[in-house]
């Protein structure tokens, strides 16, 4: 009897960590298949609160995501140099991190 459930714990114990490992798997994929970010879509101008016009001197055509002659690698449409959105940064997406110490 004791042996009995001996092994039947053990037979659950090994079903969960089964159960656990492959839930794990999954997870592991389905992040890996999500982040794509050359597949993400661009915002609209509405969603990203776009304006034709800077603010201060912040501008589009000073941002990094600006794409010349008139895109924007997040927002989508014909953007104006002369334009600004509130995801206007100075930092180039590649030296993000660098000033919190390279990582
Ligand atoms: S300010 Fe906004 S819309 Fe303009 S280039 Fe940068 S991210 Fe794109």
């Amino acid at each position: 009897m004791e042996k009995t459930e001996a092994l039947s714990r053990r037979d659950a114990m090994r079903t969960m960590g089964a159960a656990v490992v492959t839930c794990g798997l999954a997870a592991a994929d389905a992040r890996a298949q999500a982040y794509a970010p050359q597949k993400q879509k661009q915002l609209t101008k509405a969603a990203a609160h776009y304006q034709d016009t800077p603010k201060g001197e912040a501008a589009c055509g000073a941002c990094p995501y600006f794409t010349a002659p008139n895109g924007c690698v997040v927002v989508e449409g014909e953007i104006s140099p002369n334009g600004w959105c509130p995801m206007f940064t100075t930092f180039a997406p590649l030296d993000r991190g660098a000033h919190q110490g390279g990582r």
